[in-house]
């Protein structure tokens, strides 16, 4: 209501669709259930501390996947790891969504090529929705990332007829002129393939 509270002088009539409120209150109340490991780990505490406070985007920390609606993985993921975070991204109810932050959970990160206990990109569990490059991304990087996701959820279609099935989304990957590649580390220039 503060967007619109004291904005017109005379009473007025405001047009609009139910998928667009739906969507308005959806984009600015995410609710994300952390799942920080490693170095992006730290960035992403730092991004929700009072500097970035990611509080200001309605954006609050749960620590239970049934009160949340986006997933925030950022870090190293181990294999061992895999099966439990799918297992709390089923946990969350519908509609939600996951933004992976940073090279690690998108790719496997420095570890990509050598490591044999390292997941190469959470991708391979869960569906992204979008992709945080960097190693570690800066806090800037993934308030962009949630902007886009925002941006992704101000197009759903939230009422369909009966029977019709939701257009899959497109992953999206945010973009750093700080990164060589999406899926890169920033430092040493080293380019690693996603696999
Ligand atoms: S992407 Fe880089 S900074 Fe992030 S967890 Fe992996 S090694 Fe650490």
């Amino acid at each position: 209501m503060g967007i619109l509270q004291n904005r017109f002088d005379e009473e007025n009539v405001i047009f609009t669709n139910v998928d667009t409120l739906l969507n308005l209150g959806k984009e600015h109340s995410l609710w994300y259930l952390l799942f920080a490991t490693a170095c992006c780990g730290i960035e992403l505490m730092q991004w929700g501390a009072s500097k970035y406070d990611s509080d200001r985007f309605g954006m609050i920390p749960r620590s239970t996947p049934r009160q949340a609606d986006l997933m925030i993985v950022a870090g190293t993921i181990t294999l061992k790891m895999a099966s439990r975070v799918k297992r709390l991204y089923e946990q969350m109810p519908e509609p939600k969504w996951v933004i992976s932050m940073g090279s690690c959970a998108n790719a496997g990160g420095p570890f990509c090529k050598y490591s044999y206990s390292v997941l190469k990109g959470i991708d391979k569990y869960i569906p992204v929705d979008v992709y945080v490059p960097g190693c570690p991304p800066r806090p800037e990087a993934l308030i962009e990332g949630v902007f886009k996701l925002r941006e992704v959820i101000h197009e759903e279609r939230v009422l369909r007829k009966q029977g019709k099935t939701p257009k899959p989304r497109t992953p999206i990957v945010v973009e750093d002129p700080h990164a060589h590649d999406p899926f890169a580390r920033h430092s040493g220039g080293a380019k690693l393939v996603k696999a």
